[in-house]
């Protein structure tokens, strides 16, 4: 379904013509920049009585003067869909936003519209299970800090709550910890690509039974007494929330799943909630755990091919004494001291001229285009020169690290199996 209105900016008074396509979300908010002056507006569809559709509006109104029938062309014409990438183009009428996304879908698979639909349909499952969390991304929230509190039964019950499951009594660390990566699974599929998670999950086991016992075994209490694992493992927990807050901007950057990850798509199209401030950050905020996440798979790797954690290879003639040396590395030289590495690193999930960029707050966003312009090399003069990239590869980029840091987050919650299941039995440690 979709509705066409007229609306004036409040600001310079102008008027802009939108097509709004539904998504099925109770309610979407739907943000995007003036195209006459720039301005941030927002309609917000309301369906919780459909078929009656509620709109409301922020910094903008419908125009009064709008006659009946297709738009005559004399606006700026914007296409707006919760879902799916939408083009900012001339008003046809017809070409909805869900058509286009099913006209992009049947060209990337290079099949007929039949089969576009029936793929959609998985799609579809995501979206349908994002519109009943996000109902509940408050309750999640507070469930996921339950577990640093200190009451690990109020966990217990508030996750079998959430799972829809008889409450699990046992307090024991990896009954708590099954608890929570069992929300976390649930809550997060939508996000995740579930095979990867799994893959790991069976590879590691096998993986740390080939490494030698008892250097393992140092390792994971080197791990442990530094607190490494534990506050890594906090801060992992600590961006999940906020990937609901970003719910939004990610919904198109999910439908690209599907069609993959060409460029030109990316650059042709844009999303209907252009919320850049609130997430940029999210994205600095995730590399720098997927740099600390690297401590890990260098250790382990250290460990497979020279049976000492701390043992790296000889790199350019020299070598890292340990890895306390490998984690204050920059991100892009600690990738070059992990050589024949167990773990495959998806190299979509880093952009560190944008990520330095971020950090140093050297990113213009232009709202009309969604456009953003970084300067890799940190906003020196004679690097003034900045590169672009848009907002949909931008949230692409975020969901691919995000599924990264998840699928290391895999790899931390095999570590503490490890440590409670065996290494601490094996060493008398007691682990309650
Ligand atoms: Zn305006």
């Amino acid at each position: 379904m979709n509705t066409n209105m007229t609306i004036r900016c409040a600001t310079c008074e102008q008027e802009i013509d939108c097509r709004i396509g539904y998504s099925n979300r109770r309610i979407q908010p739907l943000t995007f920049s003036c195209p006459h002056c720039g301005s941030s507006l927002s309609i917000t569809l309301d369906i919780s009585d459909a078929p009656r559709s509620q709109f409301s509006f922020d910094g903008c109104a419908p125009s009064e003067t709008r006659a009946s029938g297709p738009f005559q062309g004399h606006n700026p014409f914007i296409d707006l869909h919760l879902d799916f990438p939408v083009r900012f183009w001339k008003y046809e009428m017809g070409k909805t936003p869900w058509l286009m996304a099913m006209e992009d879908l049947r060209v990337a698979l290079g099949a007929d519209m039949e089969s576009a639909h029936e793929i959609f349909q998985l799609h579809n499952l995501k979206l349908n299970a994002l519109n009943e969390l996000y109902e509940k991304a408050g309750e999640l929230k507070r469930l996921i800090n339950l577990y640093h509190g200190n009451n690990k039964q109020l966990f217990q019950r508030r996750a079998s709550s959430f799972l829809e499951e008889p409450e699990e009594k046992s307090l024991l660390p990896q009954d708590v910890n099954a608890s929570l990566y069992r929300v976390i699974a649930k809550a997060f599929f939508p996000f995740t690509v579930s095979s990867a998670g799994r893959e790991i999950s069976e590879m590691m086991p096998r993986f740390l039974y080939q490494l030698d016992k008892d250097r393992l075994g140092e390792f994971i209490d080197e791990l442990d007494d530094s607190s490494f694992l534990a506050v890594l493992q906090r801060d992992c927990l600590k961006i999940y929330p906020r990937i609901f807050d970003a719910e939004l901007p990610l919904r198109p950057a999910l439908f690209l799943d599907l069609t993959g990850n060409g460029t030109s798509t990316k650059i042709a199209t844009r999303i209907s909630t252009h919320d850049f401030l609130g997430v940029k950050d999210l994205y600095k905020d995730i590399v720098e755990i997927l740099g600390r996440q690297l401590v890990l798979v260098a250790g382990l790797n250290n460990l497979g091919h020279r049976g000492d954690a701390n043992s790296f290879k000889v790199i350019d003639g020299g070598v890292l004494s340990d890895l306390k040396k490998f984690s204050a590395k920059t991100l892009s030289d600690k990738f070059k001291y992990l050589d024949d590495c167990w773990y495959l690193w998806d190299d979509n999930a880093f952009n560190l001229g944008l990520r330095n960029a971020l950090a140093h707050n050297n990113v213009h966003y232009d709202g009309v285009a969604q456009l953003i312009t970084y300067c890799p090399g940190g906003g020196r003069l004679e690097t003034s020169e900045g590169e672009t990239i848009s907002l949909l590869e931008f949230m692409r980029l975020l969901l691919v690290a995000f599924r990264e840091m998840h699928n290391l987050h895999h790899v931390i919650k095999s570590l503490f199996y490890y440590k409670y299941l065996i290494h601490d039995i094996r060493g008398g440690r007691n682990s309650v």
